[in-house]
């Protein structure tokens, strides 16, 4: 349970990130490494209070050991540790680097103070396991002699991939793009994520008898019927690909593009050449807006930093969150909160200020002279409950404005999965267009293929796509072979 005073005695402190100003200057990975005896006071603080609710409910979707582990690593047995967190979780590498931690946010020490570091100490666990070379390839005992095509090559994909090959079956992996790992890979940048992280995941999987093919566009350059009739399953795990548009005045003019074509075109350009080919939009001495906020925007925020923009702003159309837990927002609840991520801390260190404009509305994109865009009219809005408690937005009279632009990058989520193999397999999508699969059986209205991660349930975090990868993985197995072993 940790130190029995250990959450009275220790305050929390996180693992923290390198220098805002110094780590502009790279793509390197900001977080910096503690020593041990940190993160066994961290550990310390778990308070092992009987009904664990940052493992289960609204707090870890994998349901990672948290309790289990923290004490373990408290009592300095790391590797114990790490076999605890692999029971639930394939990739705490990912997860400790990216994941929001919901658990955090359920941590029933976090009721008065402030809660367990818990993904500081999940990667921690899984960064020394592979350091002492604990982690190593396990394939499987045993062949089932069937063979599951999983379509996309994200968490989910990557889960399902791992589970299924675990229990015996033969999985090969396509994926359209020229990398493996989905956003892990293309959206989500290298200093939040290193690409060798990534890479040597993958590595483990392939050594474990997984196959992944790239430039495999399923539906385009891979018939998905030769597929379904060459494999005992499909699983589809292709995200939630879909960007949402802002179909105003002026969306046409150059200059204007979606965050993850700027991200994608980024990540690709660093790995090939150190951004020497110059196949990427560059935000170099730029105003850079970025419309849209969540992680997506972070990454566009984060990115054009690094490339040397001249000035960033970043637009919000909800309202600034508060400051504590809204009376409607309480514990154990994901506490929406105003919260300053990396990118904004590098913004602050390099112009002074945060970039975030919140309650703003776009109302028209400005051509220049040369015919690209040179900035957005905007307008203030408030935010206003109706008779039936639904917040209703209202254009502010006299606050128009006008903000320079000559890069504008579009990060307001996304719709849902394309529509290549729903056309193609003929299947049933749900209201928001993602595959229709229901959550914990994963089954697709196409016999044999089944659907797991952002396109059955929409964009999420890799967290839920690792669940549903495994969970889908183990309703394959089901399918397969009558009875699954999987958790
Ligand atoms: C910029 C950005 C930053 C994010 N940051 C975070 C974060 O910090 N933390 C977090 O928890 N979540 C984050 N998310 C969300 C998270 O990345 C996703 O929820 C998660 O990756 C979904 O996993 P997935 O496997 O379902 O899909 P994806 O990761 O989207 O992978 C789907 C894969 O399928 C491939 N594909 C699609 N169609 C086909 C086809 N027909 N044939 C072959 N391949 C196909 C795609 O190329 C893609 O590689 C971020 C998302 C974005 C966009
Ligand atoms: S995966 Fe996310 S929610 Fe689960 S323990 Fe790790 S940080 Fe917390």
């Amino acid at each position: 349970m940790g130190k029995i005073t250990g959450f009275k005695e220790f305050n929390r402190e996180t693992v923290p990130y390198t220098d805002p100003e110094d780590r502009v200057k790279n793509y390197d990975e900001f977080l910096v490494t503690v020593p041990e005896d940190h993160l066994k006071t961290q550990g310390a603080r778990c308070m092992d209070c009987g009904v664990p609710f940052c493992q289960s409910g609204t707090g870890c979707p994998v349901d990672n050991l948290i309790p289990e582990w923290n004490d373990l690593v408290y009592q300095g047995r790391w590797k114990d540790a790490l076999d605890r967190l692999h029971k639930t979780n394939n990739f705490p590498e990912f997860t400790g680097r990216v994941c929001p931690a919901p658990c955090e946010g359920a941590c029933v020490l976090g009721i008065t103070n402030p809660p367990v570091t818990i993904k500081n100490i999940e990667n921690a666990i899984v960064d020394r396991g592979f350091a002492e070379g604990w982690i190593k390839p396990e394939p499987p005992a045993s062949r089932s002699g069937k063979k599951v095509a999983v379509i996309g090559s994200g968490p989910a994909g990557l889960a399902c991939a791992a589970q299924l090959n675990k229990a015996g079956h033969l999985v090969t992996v396509y994926e359209r793009a020229d990398r493996i790992g989905g956003l892990l890979m293309y959206g989500i940048p290298n200093m939040k994520l290193d690409k060798d992280t990534v890479d040597r995941r993958i590595n483990l999987l392939r050594e474990e008898g997984i196959e992944f093919v790239t430039d495999a566009h399923v539906g385009v350059n891979i018939d998905i019927e030769e597929l379904r009739a060459g494999n005992d399953a499909l699983a589809l795990c292709c995200g939630a690909t879909t960007p949402r548009d802002l179909p105003i005045p002026g969306r046409d003019l150059p200059g204007i593009h979606f965050a993850m074509e700027f991200l994608t075109l980024n990540t690709a350009s660093l790995l090939d050449s150190g951004h020497e080919d110059g196949n990427f939009i560059s935000a170099k001495d730029k105003d850079v807006i970025v419309i849209g906020g969540g992680d997506t925007g972070t990454d566009c925020i984060g990115t054009s930093v690094r490339h040397g923009c001249k000035s960033l702003v970043n637009f919000e159309l909800l309202p600034r969150p508060p400051e504590d837990r809204a009376p409607d927002n309480p514990w154990p609840q994901w506490p929406r909160i105003f919260r300053v991520d990396y990118g904004h801390a590098e913004v602050e260190a390099k112009f002074g200020e945060d970039p975030r404009e919140f309650s703003i509305l776009s109302k028209e994109f400005i051509s220049g002279d040369d015919g690209s865009v040179k900035g957005i009219r905007t307008v203030n809005v408030e935010w206003e409950k109706d008779d039936s408690g639904r917040f209703q937005m209202e254009e502010v009279a006299g606050s128009e404005k006008e903000f320079k632009a000559d890069l504008v990058l579009l990060a307001m989520g996304f719709l849902g999965p394309e529509d290549t193999i729903v056309s193609k397999l003929g299947l049933e999508t749900d209201e928001r267009s993602n595959f229709k699969a229901e959550y914990g059986q994963y089954a697709t209205s196409a016999e044999g293929v089944f659907a797991a991660g952002d396109c059955r349930r929409g964009q999420s975090l890799v967290v839920w796509a690792i669940n549903e990868g495994r969970e889908a993985a183990r309703e394959i197995d089901r399918f397969l072979v009558g009875s699954s072993l999987l958790p």
